[in-house]
């Protein structure tokens, strides 16, 4: 489903994303948010590139559809728990 809203941009180059948009998406004040620039659209869409094990956005690797950094690839001992 589509919505659409307007908001002007301020002096400082700010627009606040409605209430209602950020409550539908769960964004809190935490939340990262990428910005992505396509042609002559800007797309926001919630930056989930980090290692899903400590959180670093630094030295990425794609493991599936997920993301691990070097070092806890490095850290990695493996353990087999069941037979
Ligand atoms: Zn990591």
């Amino acid at each position: 489903m589509q919505c659409k809203t307007v908001k002007k941009i301020d002096k400082l180059g700010r627009i606040v994303l409605p209430q209602e948009f950020r409550k539908e998406l769960a964004w809190g004040k935490e939340t990262k948010i990428a910005i992505i620039k396509k042609g002559s659209r800007i797309i926001l869409q919630e930056n989930n590139e980090s290692c899903f094990l400590c959180g670093t956005e630094e030295n990425l690797y794609q493991a599936k559809d997920r993301y691990i950094c070097r070092d806890c690839i490095l850290g990695i001992k493996i353990k087999k728990i069941k037979e």
